[in-house]
């Protein structure tokens, strides 16, 4: 007998790519058939064949309030009587640029776009045109979307992929993407030796979580801070996933670090397609129509996604102890996890981010995290899934863990996690 699920992909497979609208949706390296999701609520997914999980995948991001959170699903639903777009500037786009300008001080004017693919495409053009320099460096493993010179090694659904780099993609596109070591300073400072003067940015995940959670070792951004400075290139932080989860200001308030540029998303949309970059205002001065560096969107600041973004901010800011609350719950959960599985595993965790490698070896880089033992890993995920916890189906991906998920939810999130590890 097949499942609903089962089903309704079949047919899907007929219509869309892998019958996924996004690769990292589809269970491939689990070796099952994706679960469809009817609703969400709170901690929980319910998919069509009326399961019900507890969800860390959270939509890859956006749902650190929960699943359809009361306040912001009224405000969009209202939002939704005075028209789905204009095309025009609107009294909304003013106050979200204002509140994020409030959270990250070092984006003193900010841009919508509708993805976090589209910020990290215009901050790096706008990075190159502010520099007149070509050369960004990227670190392996870091994923920033999957505009064309940005898919060189990179990390999330890429890394199950059979290719390290993306076909469709010109040589001369990703001739000028340079791909360092993250944590490594040694692989920076030699690509800064050989490009003296013609990288025009650092591009990082501050915290990496595309190749499941990696922390930044003690020193590297004040590092990459340091050398872009020295250059004259400029520094961008990609806090698509850091941005209001790490710290109400990202991981820029939480490692004390003053980006040139920031590209933002997941968060900032409260659950609508959203994503934005900003930075100093000299640079973003350099973006049409003030300056030469062009960029437009027909549904950019759209007043149902910014309705959705301001009214999720704005719950954050009433309630600040909910990132004491959410690393309080992620640290007992990365406990639970390290107590498990013992030395099998390598558990890595910040704010509410973290990731379970099956590897014996330490996770600092992308090297290290492909060590982890994928079919332990596909197993992990598939006992979790039939006990009723969804998690990414890849090694690769980082938990994330909500304001929804009660302390409940992780007991019974831990006690399935043990049954697996001690069976
Ligand atoms: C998700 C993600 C992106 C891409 O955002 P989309 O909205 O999926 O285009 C870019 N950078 C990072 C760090 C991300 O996690």
């Amino acid at each position: 007998m097949q499942t609903e699920s089962e089903q309704l992909f079949e047919e899907s497979k007929k219509y869309i790519p892998g019958g996924v609208n996004s690769p990292v949706r589809a269970f491939g390296s689990v070796g099952r058939s994706p679960i469809f999701i009817k609703k969400a609520k709170g901690s929980r997914i319910f998919d069509e064949d009326g399961r019900e999980y507890i969800d860390y995948v959270c939509s890859w991001g956006p749902g650190i309030l929960g699943h359809a959170k009361e306040t912001v699903i009224e405000a969009v639903k209202a939002a939704c009587d005075d028209g789905l777009t204009f095309g025009a500037p609107t009294r909304k786009e003013l106050e979200i640029a204002e509140l994020i300008t409030a959270h990250m001080p070092s984006m003193e004017m900010s841009r919508m776009v509708n993805s976090g693919t589209e910020a990290v495409m215009s901050a790096i053009r706008a990075a190159r045109g502010f520099t007149g320099r070509d050369y960004i460096v990227k670190f392996k493993g870091c994923y920033h979307g999957h505009s064309d010179g940005l898919l060189v090694k990179a990390g999330s659904g890429v890394i199950t992929q059979t290719v390290a780099n993306s076909a469709g993609v010109p040589e001369g596109y990703a001739k000028y993407t340079l791909v360092a070591e993250y944590n490594d300073e040694e692989s920076v400072k030699q690509l800064f030796d050989a490009y003296k003067g013609q990288i025009a940015a650092i591009i990082v995940e501050p915290v990496a979580a595309n190749m499941g959670v990696v922390p930044p070792k003690a020193g590297f951004l004040e590092f990459l801070r340091d050398i872009t400075q020295t250059d004259g290139a400029l520094l961008i932080f990609d806090e698509v996933i850091t941005g209001f989860r790490l710290a109400p200001g990202g991981a820029q308030e939480y490692f004390h670090i003053k980006p040139d540029l920031t590209t933002l998303g997941k968060i900032v949309g409260g659950g609508m397609p959203v994503g934005t970059y900003g930075g100093r205002r000299e640079i973003m001065q350099c973006v049409a129509p003030l300056g030469e560096v062009y960029q437009a969107g027909t549904l950019s600041g759209n007043p149902i996604a910014m309705t959705a973004g301001i009214e999720t901010l704005k719950l954050l800011d009433a309630h600040p102890e909910v990132y004491a609350k959410l690393e309080g719950k992620t640290a007992g959960l990365a406990q639970a996890a390290r107590e498990a599985f013992g030395n099998r595993v390598c558990v890595n965790q910040i704010g509410s981010l973290m990731s379970i490698f099956f590897t014996d070896k330490q996770v600092v880089d992308m090297d290290t995290a492909m060590t982890s033992d994928t079919k332990q890993y596909a197993a992990f995920f598939r006992h979790m899934l039939d006990h009723g916890i969804n998690l990414a189906p890849s090694q690769f991906e980082a938990m994330f863990i909500s304001d929804a998920h009660t302390e409940e939810d992780i007991r019974k999130t831990i006690d399935v996690m043990k049954e697996f590890a001690h069976r």
